[in-house]
Order: C-alpha cells, then structure tokens, then sequence
C-alpha cells in the first residue's frame, strides 16, 4: 500500500485546473507550445515565446514570469527570469549564446529568481561575448540592480564561486549591468538589431520597468508586474504589436493589491488606449483565473483587439 499512498500525496483534487482554460480567448491563436522550437517554426520572422506565464504562487501548474524573443530563428531577448524559467528556456530550444539582453522587469522572486541558474547554465556553453542584463535602479526597500548582482556574485555573494561573471578575464563571459532609473524618463538602447525601450512602471514601492522592444520592422511590449495606470509606459508603447500584460488581480478586488497591479479593466483601457494590436494576458494568478469571464468583459469594455491567455511555451509569431 505504500505505492497508493505515495500516488494519493501527488495528487490534489482542489486545485483550479488551468490546464483546461482556453488559450484564445477572441481573435487570436496562440499556436502549440508543446516543446517545438518557436525560432524553428519562424525561421524567418519575430515571434514571442511565453516561458512562463504564472505569477509568484506555487499552485497553477505554471513557471513565473519570462518570455523569450526570437528574431529570424534565434532567440535574441529574455525578459524576466522567474522560477522554472530555466526549465522552460531550455524546452525552447533557445540557446544563451544567441541573447543580445536580458531584462528583469523587477527583483521581486518571481521575475529574478533563476538568473544564477542561467549563468551558471552558461558556464558550460560557448559564450565568450559580454551579457548585458537591464534592471531597474534601487531604493529604500530594494537593491538596484548591480546591488542585486553583487549581493549573488560579488566577493561577499550569495554565489561568490561565480564571480567570474562581474570580472573581466575570469570566466568565459562577463555580465554587463545597466541599471535604468525608474523615476526617470525611461532609455532607448541599441542592442544588435533590437531597440530597446525601458521605462519606470508603477508597481507599489517596488522600482520596477515596463519594455517595448523593436525590430525588422515589429513591436511588442510587456508591461511587467504594474497598474498600468502612468501615461510614460503607455506613451512609450503606443501602437504596438503585441502587448503583454500581467493578469494578477480579478476586477473585483480591492486593498493594497491596487497599488501593485492593473485590474483587468485598467488592462483594457491601457491597451485600447495604446492601440495595441494584440493583446496576451500572462503571469495569471488563481485569484484573477477564478473571476476570469467577468476579466474578459472588463477588458472588453474599451479594448476589442485579439486577445490572447498565455501558456507556458506558446509560441506567438508577430506579423
Ligand atoms: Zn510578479
């Protein structure tokens, strides 16, 4: 009886089974993310890749926050690198000899937490060119980002055995920080062939940045964990392609939570505002997939776009 009792312990009946949610809600096509190479299948093209679509909670069957974009079949820009991120960037068939950027939106776990593991990842890999990684700048409560990566790396971190990353000359690559002030005006960055635009996002005390990158002639943005409520992240994404934003709280809720995130009715209104093309709802939370239909009418009310509910690994090609 003790193989029963092991397979009652895996198994958890209360559970909200996200599995069976649509993965498009109205107008669009997420594709199949079953473990197929997004660059293979665009081989000529942009295309986003959702490498985790959860939030920080681990009970909805997802990795948090990360998303990968692939340019001509490479995957050129890691955005947030949250827990099981690493899994996922692996089954993508991406390779971290190809990124030009990685970005963490914040340093809160669920969007930072696997960056060691990449590093350390990368250790064993060919890389020998500079990895530049975005972050935002720090304050009372959190470390900016070179803080961060000292507090891992540095010669008093967390992981000093992978110093080499910040020295140059000690490892086969080094890590390239660039911290951009959330207060400030945002900044516009060249990296390879992406353009890059940063800029501060309410998000609570928690400095923290909204992104649009651009290239071949293709947009797309992801808002981050935010209100999305500040004219600077939705100026600076005005007709985008593709807009990614984070579906943390159900319309209903009230308290703190506001301070931290968009309701889905402030998702809508960003969106419709911005003239986005698409629409993806990411870093889904049991408490915002349980008022889901309700959500979807709330975003409906301003924003009428293709609108999408991203799955861990699906692919989105940008056309
Ligand atoms: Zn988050």
């Amino acid at each position: 009886m003790v193989g029963g009792l092991l397979l009652a312990g895996c198994q958890h009946p209360a559970r909200v089974a996200t599995a069976e949610l649509p993965s498009s809600v109205d107008g669009g096509d997420l594709g199949d993310g079953a473990g197929v190479s997004c660059g293979a299948r665009h081989p000529g093209g942009i295309a986003l890749q959702i490498l985790g679509s959860g939030g920080p909670i681990a009970d909805d069957r997802r990795a948090s926050s990360g998303y990968l974009v692939w340019v001509d079949g490479r995957a050129r820009a890691l955005v947030d690198v949250g827990g099981g991120v690493i899994l996922n960037f692996a089954a993508s068939g991406a390779a971290i000899e190809d990124l030009e950027v990685v970005v963490l939106s914040h340093l809160h776990v669920d969007h930072s937490v696997d960056l060691p593991a990449l590093i350390k990842s990368a250790y064993f890999g060919e890389r020998s060119r500079p990895l530049p990684v975005i972050g935002p700048d720090g304050n009372d409560l959190f470390p900016g980002l070179g803080d961060y990566l000292g507090a891992l790396f540095g010669e008093q971190g967390a992981y000093r055995y992978l110093g080499w990353a910040l020295r140059e000359g000690e490892g086969p690559f080094v890590i390239e920080p660039h911290e951009v002030a959330a207060a400030g005006e945002g900044e516009r960055l060249e990296l390879g062939e992406l353009q890059l635009s940063a800029v501060g996002v309410p998000h609570g005390a928690v400095p923290a940045l909204g992104v649009r990158i651009d290239v071949g002639g293709r947009s797309l943005a992801f808002a981050g964990d935010q209100r999305l409520d500040d004219a600077r992240f939705i100026g600076a994404i005005a007709g985008v392609d593709l807009l990614v934003a984070h579906h943390a709280i159900p319309e209903r809720s009230g308290g703190p939570v506001r301070t931290l995130h968009a309701p889905p009715s402030a998702i809508g209104a960003a969106a419709a505002k911005a003239k986005v093309g698409r629409l993806v709802l990411s870093h889904h939370m049991i408490r915002a997939l349980r008022g889901l239909d309700e959500g979807i009418a709330a975003i409906r009310e301003s924003y009428r776009g293709p609108l999408l509910l991203a799955e861990d690994l699906a692919c989105v090609p940008i056309e």
